[in-house]
């Protein structure tokens, strides 16, 4: 099946709440580039779009999300889009650093802090897999409502590298547990993500979508601009938490390492693929 932007990503209007659902099941929703512009299409309309006050963002399928593409028929990593996040130039063409720092914060950094600053309320509704990339687009939504099968990982220290690209895990389950998340490379249940704060609520699998969106609805009551000031105000608090500060001074070291893998090894993932990373995160048997 091709992946057009049409095709990527649906969006479904429930009253004044906006279901945006990732449309790639058959590969666990793996983002591709298509897939990440298609949402911030969706997203950009539903800012301007007075009548939509809550966005909830899902996954088709089983899985919310298994992270970034890095190994589908529709990797689409050399593929030019029209830069949204930043000033920069196109990292298509460019070797080394140049190229993978130029498309890492437009695609994957860039576009997750322009989402998470969107004026509106954003609910993850998540089941299955939340993992690495997966991660970074439910911790760009301002709450997460979790599936008691839901599960969440950033096993990308087995490829050398300290975390996603948006490294908000110290902020999220507090710094104790980011280590054992990173060190371990284990997926964390949705009892254990909400005993750290993490998520929201865990609910039923059959109630998921009932519960997210009764919790949307009643958001939906409160007005638009006190909505958009109190998202703000939250936000600024956790920056000045560290947050952002604390996401860029990592983002450096997220390329020393795949600068490090590229120069001593085949390539800069440490020859890793979505199978190899699937079976390394099989291998620890955790829940
Ligand atoms: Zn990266």
């Amino acid at each position: 099946m091709s992946d057009s932007a049409a095709e990527v990503v649906l969006t479904e209007r429930r009253g004044a709440v906006a279901i945006v659902t990732m449309n790639r099941p058959e590969y666990r929703n793996a983002q591709n580039s298509a897939m990440t512009y298609a949402l911030d299409d969706a997203f950009s309309a539903l800012a301007a779009d007075e009548a939509v006050k809550v966005i909830v963002l899902a996954g088709e399928g089983d899985h919310f999300s298994a992270g970034h593409d890095i190994g589908t028929p529709g990797r689409d990593v050399d593929v030019s889009f029209p830069r949204r996040a930043s000033i920069w130039w196109d990292h298509v063409g460019r070797p080394g650093a140049d190229g993978r720092i130029a498309r890492e914060q437009e695609v994957y950094l860039g576009m997750c802090r322009r989402w998470r600053e969107l004026p509106k309320p954003m609910i993850a509704m998540v089941q299955g897999a939340c993992i690495a990339g997966g991660l970074m687009l439910a911790w760009s939504c301002d709450l997460i409502i979790a599936s008691d099968d839901s599960f969440f990982a950033d096993p990308v220290v087995q490829m050398g590298i300290p975390g996603v690209e948006y490294f908000a895990h110290p902020w999220v389950m507090g710094p104790r547990f980011a280590k054992e998340f990173l060190f371990s490379g284990q997926r964390f249940s949705a009892e254990r993500a909400l005993t750290l704060g993490m998520v929201n609520r865990v609910v039923s699998r059959a109630e998921l979508e009932s519960e997210t969106l009764t919790l949307a609805e009643r958001i939906a009551t409160m007005p638009q601009f006190g909505l958009a000031l109190a998202k703000m105000a939250v936000n600024q608090a956790e920056d000045l938490m560290g947050l952002r500060a604390g996401i860029d001074s990592v983002f450096g070291l997220h390329h020393v390492a795949h600068a490090h893998n590229a120069e001593v090894g085949s390539d800069h993932l440490a020859g890793h693929d979505a199978r190899t990373m699937r079976d390394a995160g099989k291998k620890d048997g955790a829940t």
